[in-house]
Order: structure tokens, then C-alpha cells, then sequence
């Protein structure tokens, strides 16, 4: 789950990070009274939560309470990325001398949280860690240690170089380990931990995200979700029980587990299509879930077949068979299905799927190849 910038700020602040006087406003008017708040001098900043703001012109400087107000103006409504812009923040601008970088990742592959931290803040993280990886330092951190500072101190200092700033960063990261650990996120980056007033570090931006599967433990974090962030259909979705989500080809995906979803989509790729969703049905074989999942494939209208693939343990294929037939008769389906239907209660199902005029593959290959040429 992904958070705006200014939840993200508000969340720093709670833990102790410094962070700017901000305001989020939806209308461009409100931006002058905050500006004024703030002595004039302020950030008007688009709250997507897509990246690259800044380049995208959804980030901008005014210099007095008019100015925000027009800078507001011209923000609010802009596309960036394809997402609207709805909200903005209005915060103290700051007269930035350095731009650091400040990141914690939950790196899977070695099962650590790593700590990235570069002088070459500001920019896009992922354009310099393609062109110039060696300026980011990495610092592994084993959760069952917490941060080993004596380990880190080599790196601040050759980062930050001056006492008074090392222990400000010292603390930060302190504090940004805390905040990730306690509320379950999955990356945290600062771009840019800003120098300002000579001696001052700041977060002048804040991108944060947590582990979805944690979200149940924080009804805090849950509270801060943001609907833009789901597509309606997987939102419906996720309300039918059904793990959703969408993607870009034309050939719809019914499976049964989500290792089998993934390997679905994998094999429909070898032989030359393009799935349009994933789509995991969960182990019980629910006949209404099966119909939730047609109906909710069927809205897209870029689809041109449908393939139900069931490996069936848990799942019962002649509940799945019920639900296909169910779907039939109770929506005007006008593109082709292609089931493959293996498992508990295989026969069952086929002489339902047979009743209704239906035939089922053995073979994932053979289904596959059928479903890529329809
Ligand atoms: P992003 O482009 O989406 O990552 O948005 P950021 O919040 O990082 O803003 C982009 C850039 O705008 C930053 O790298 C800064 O250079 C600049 N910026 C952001 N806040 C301030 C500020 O308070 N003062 C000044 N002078 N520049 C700022
Ligand atoms: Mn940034």
C-alpha cells in the first residue's frame, strides 16, 4: 500500500523526523491563507502517488500568498502519470544547499532491511543506481540486531561528512528503522534529505509503503489507505475474496492458487498471448466466486477469451463446473472460455461442463495454445 507524500510526513513527524510545516488543500483558494500561516515563502507540491513529481511541473515554488494561490491553481486537476491531481500540499519552502538520499528496503533476496544512503540525492534513485550504482551505499541490517552503528559510522561520515550533520543522520535513520519495523513498511525513502540553514537536515519529501499483509496488525496505516490506489475492479474483487489485479493483454485468467495463477500467466506468454489479469479463486471452490470472477473479467472490455484453469485439491472442479454454468446462464458471455479441469472431482465436474455444452482440457499446454489462438 502506497501513502501520499504528506501522510508520509505526518507519519515521519509522529516518529521524531524533521520534516516542513505542511497543509493539504483541495482547493486553490485555501492556498493563500496556508501560505500565510507559513510567512509566504512555500511549496505548492501535487499529492499523486505516482513519482517524479517535480519534473512532471507538479512541483512548485511561490513566493508570496497570491502566487500559492495561482501555483495551486495551475497544479490541482493536472495528469501526472496518469493519475489526477486532487489534493495539494502547501508546505515552507526551504532554501535546500544539499540534496541527500535516505532509503530503507525490505531486500527479500538477502532477508534483511537495507539501508540505502547517497550524497547524490534529489534526482530519480533509479536512474542513478542504473547509471552510477556505486554511488549509493548499501547497509544491510539484520532485523534480529537492529542497526549496528559501529558498522554505519564509516558511512555516515563519508556521506555527510561533519559531526553536527553524521549524528542528525545517525538519528533519522534511528528513527526511520523504528517507524518501518513498528508499522510493517516495505520501503521508505527520503528524496531529498534536504541540508537547509547551514546545519539542518530535513525531509522535504516522503514516499512510504507497507506490506499489505501486515495491514490487518495497523488499523492506523489501513485508515491512511487511498481508493485511487485500486482500480474498482479490484476493489470489487478483493471484496468477493478474489486476489485480483489487472494487466494489459486480452486474455482473461481464472485460475485456482496463486503460484498456479503465476505460472498461467508465464505459460500464456510462452505461446504468444497476453494475459489480462491475474486472478487467484483461493482454494475454496465456491460456484458464486467463479461467477464474481467472470463477471468482474467481462468489464474489461479488451478481452477476447477466457481461460479457467483448475488444479483442483481443495477446490472441488464440480463446484467450479457450477459456477461456470451458473455465469452462463445468467450473463451474455460473448467470448469464448477455454477450461482446463483436473482434480478432485473431475468427472463430476465434466458431466456438468458436458450438460451445458461445454468440454474441458487434461493438458494446460492444449489449453493454452486453444485459448491464444481464439
Ligand atoms: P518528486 O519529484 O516527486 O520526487 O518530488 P520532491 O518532493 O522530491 O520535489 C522535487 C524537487 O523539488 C526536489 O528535489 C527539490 O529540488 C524541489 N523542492 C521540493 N521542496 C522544496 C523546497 O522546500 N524548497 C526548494 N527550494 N525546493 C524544493
Ligand atoms: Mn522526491
Amino acid at each position: 500500500m502506497k501513502v501520499h507524500e504528506y501522510q508520509g510526513k505526518e507519519l515521519f513527524k509522529s516518529y521524531g523526523i524533521p520534516v516542513m510545516d505542511q497543509e493539504v488543500i483541495t482547493d486553490a483558494k485555501d492556498a493563500g491563507p496556508a501560505a500565510d500561516r507559513m510567512g509566504g515563502f512555500v511549496v505548492v507540491k501535487a499529492q499523486v502517488l505516482v513519482g517524479g513529481r517535480g519534473k512532471a511541473g507538479g512541483v512548485k515554488l511561490a513566493k508570496s500568498a497570491d502566487e500559492a494561490v495561482e501555483k495551486a491553481r495551475a497544479i490541482l486537476g493536472m495528469d501526472i502519470k496518469g493519475e489526477t491531481v486532487e489534493k495539494v500540499l502547501v508546505t515552507t519552502a526551504a532554501d535546500i544547499e544539499k540534496e541527500y538520499y535516505l532509503g530503507l528496503i525490505m531486500d527479500r533476496t538477502s532477508k534483511k532491511i537495507v539501508l540505502m544512503v547517497t550524497k547524490e540525492g534529489g534526482v530519480e534513485i533509479e536512474e542513478l543506481a542504473a547509471e552510477e550504482p556505486d554511488k549509493i551505499h548499501k547497509f544491510p541490517i539484520d532485523i534480529r540486531d537492529g542497526v549496528d552503528h559501529g558498522a554505519l559510522a564509516p558511512v555516515l561520515q563519508e556521506v555527510f561528512e561533519k559531526p553536527v550533520l553524521i549524528d542528525q543522520a545517525k538519528d533519522t535513520v534511528d528513527r526511520l528503522y523504528k517507524m518501518f519495523v513498528e508499522k510493517d513498511c516495505s520501503l521508505v525513502e527520503i528524496n531529498p534529505y534536504s541540508l537547509v540553514d547551514g546545519d539542518t537536515l530535513v525531509a522535504l519529501d516522503a514516499k512510504v509503503n507497507f506490506d499489505d499483509n501486515a495491514l490487518m496488525k495497523h488499523d492506523d496505516v489501513e485508515a491512511m489507505k487511498n481508493p485511487e490506489e485500486y482500480s474498482r475492479d479490484e476493489i470489487d474483487a478483493k471484496s468477493f475474496g478474489l486476489s485480483f489485479v489487472s494487466m494489459d493483454g486480452d486474455i482473461g485468467c481464472i485460475v485456482n492458487g496463486a503460484g498456479l495463477a503465476m505460472a498461467t500467466m508465464d505459460i500464456i506468454k510462452i505461446f504468444g498471448g497476453n494475459p489480462a489479469n491475474f486472478l487467484d479463486v483461493g482454494g475454496s471452490s465456491n460456484p458464486q466466486k467463479v461467477l464474481n470472477a467472470i463477471k468482474i473479467i467481462l468489464r474489461n472490455e479488451k478481452i477476447r477469451a477466457i481461460l479457467i484453469n483448475i488444479f483442483g485439491g481443495i477446490t472441488r472442479c464440480d463446484d467450479i463446473a457450477r459456477g461456470i454454468m451458473m455465469a452462463t446462464q445468467q450473463i451474455d458471455i460473448k467470448v469464448p472460455l477455454v477450461i482446463r479441469l483436473v482434480g478432485t472431482n473431475q468427472e463430476e465436474g465434466r458431466a456438468i461442463l458436458e450438460e451445458g455444452g461445454f468440454s474441458a482440457y487434461d493438458e494446460l499446454s492444449e489449453a493454452v495454445q486453444k485459448v491464444v489462438a481464439l
